[in-house]
């Protein structure tokens, strides 16, 4: 009977220890699952609050997610004043740019514009918001700007006329990526015409000045014939003032007319075998035997071209070599192909120029010594025609010199206007 009841007892505590694990169970798992529905919920909120373009103000938590909900807040405010700072400095630096009378593009790799100020918009008669996107090159027909724009000396500035009204304008442009670059336009209309007129009055006193000077000079030399032996000396020095004067207004003319042209009017294939073999013989005659004069010209290699101009410029060049070069010394000359360059080259053991001269030696009156170069008949503008009539045969004019050593000056032609073999080509001129 005790056995039974013992039994029984068992079976009573297993059962209700059965039914008291279950409700543990049950208690626990629900206790998980309202703390997995709270992350759940707040993840929700979170998301929501990460995701909504409507502005949420702090989401706020208890527990972890305070302290996300807060660092993340304070993370979002940071980054909200970052970005309102952005905004003004952008804002600042666009109303600056819009301020500046100069006209700004901002313009791509395609030559489209992708933003432009004020001042750009009037000048080039565009819509602030219409013409975004439209090609610079459409606005601007001159067929130079989309080479300069594509080319590599983009930096150089270029002067076009403004699509709308007669102002001129100067472009440069700064790249500022891989991608974009600021084009500059400054209106140079005035400064173009002070320019102009500067050139013309020069022009202009020197044609006044030609033709008393050669009145002037053919009375000294009748002078000089029958003049005393006291006056002969002062005739003499009044003939070789007369003489300069007349070769700076020669000089002063030619630089005008080399101005005013701009481009070359009519080129031809030069014979520039011909006009090196007349510098050589005109350089023996104001060399009067003082130099060994040695010379070559490629009687194949030519350029397209104006001959007088050329013959110019290498005179120029050479007689320069012959007046510095002291006596007894060697001067060589050659025409020939330099890297598939037409190039003339003049050599001397002179005196050569310091390094400090020689990036202003084209100068109009630039001289090393104001004293060699009158004494020796210069006018000041030899090196300045050079340059012109290189830079209209799109010729480059290089300057290598040492003091004690010598000057090579070496005149480089670019390739589309060199021409090899020309024995089988075109007839030649010059
Ligand atoms: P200039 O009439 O005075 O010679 P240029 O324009 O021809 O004027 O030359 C400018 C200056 O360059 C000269 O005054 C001279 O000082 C210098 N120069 C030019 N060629 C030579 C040379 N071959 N050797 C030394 N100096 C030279």
């Amino acid at each position: 009977m005790s056995d039974a009841l013992a039994i029984g007892g068992l079976v009573t505590a297993g059962a209700i220890a059965g039914a008291l694990f279950d409700h543990v169970w049950i208690g626990i798992s629900l206790a998980v699952a309202a703390v997995l529905m709270w992350h759940l919920l707040n993840l929700y909120r979170l998301h929501r609050w990460l995701t909504s373009r409507r502005r949420f103000g702090p989401v706020s938590g208890i527990g972890v997610w305070s302290g996300i909900f807060a660092a993340l807040h304070q993370r979002q405010r940071e980054s909200q004043a970052r970005r309102q700072r952005l905004l003004r400095s952008v804002r600042e630096i666009r109303e600056a740019i819009s301020a500046i009378p100069a006209g700004v593009l901002i313009v791509d790799q395609d030559q489209d514009i992708q933003w432009l100020n004020p001042s750009a918009a009037t000048m080039l008669g565009l819509d602030r918001r219409d013409d975004v996107g439209s090609s610079l090159t459409q606005t601007l027909t001159d067929p130079r700007v989309e080479a300069w724009l594509a080319g590599d000396d983009a930096t150089e500035e270029l002067l076009v006329d403004a699509p709308t009204d007669k102002t001129k304008l100067s472009l440069s442009l700064i790249p500022f990526s891989s991608t974009q670059s600021l084009l500059i336009a400054q209106d140079v209309t005035q400064l173009h015409r002070v320019e102009a007129m500067r050139k013309d009055f020069v022009a202009n006193v020197s044609h006044e000045l030609r033709t008393p000077l050669t009145v002037i000079s053919g009375y000294v030399e009748a002078m000089e014939i029958d003049a005393s032996d006291e006056w002969q000396m002062i005739i003499r020095r009044m003939s070789e003032q007369s003489d300069r004067m007349r070769a700076i207004v020669e000089d002063l003319l030619t630089l005008s007319r080399l101005d005013a042209i701009g481009a070359l009017e009519d080129e031809v294939v030069v014979n520039v075998h011909g006009v090196v073999t007349s510098v050589a013989n005109e350089a023996e005659a104001l060399s009067g035997g003082r130099h060994t004069l040695v010379w070559h010209a490629s009687s194949t290699v030519v350029v397209t071209g104006s001959p007088s101009d050329l013959r110019s410029a290498f005179m120029n060049l050479v007689s320069n070599a012959i007046r510095y070069t002291p006596e007894g010394r060697r001067i060589s000359f050659r025409w020939y192909l330099r890297d598939g360059q037409a190039t003339f080259e003049v050599t001397d053991d002179g005196p050569g120029i310091a390094a400090e001269h020689i990036p202003r030696l084209t100068e109009r009156f630039y001289r090393v010594s104001t004293d060699r170069s009158r004494a020796t008949g210069g006018t000041g503008l030899g090196l300045a025609i050079v340059k012109n009539i290189l830079v209209l045969h799109d010729a480059a004019l290089e300057i290598e010199s040492e003091i004690g050593s010598g000057t090579t000056f070496r005149a480089v032609f670019p390739r589309e206007r060199t021409i090899d073999g020309a024995k089988d080509g075109p007839e030649l001129a010059g």
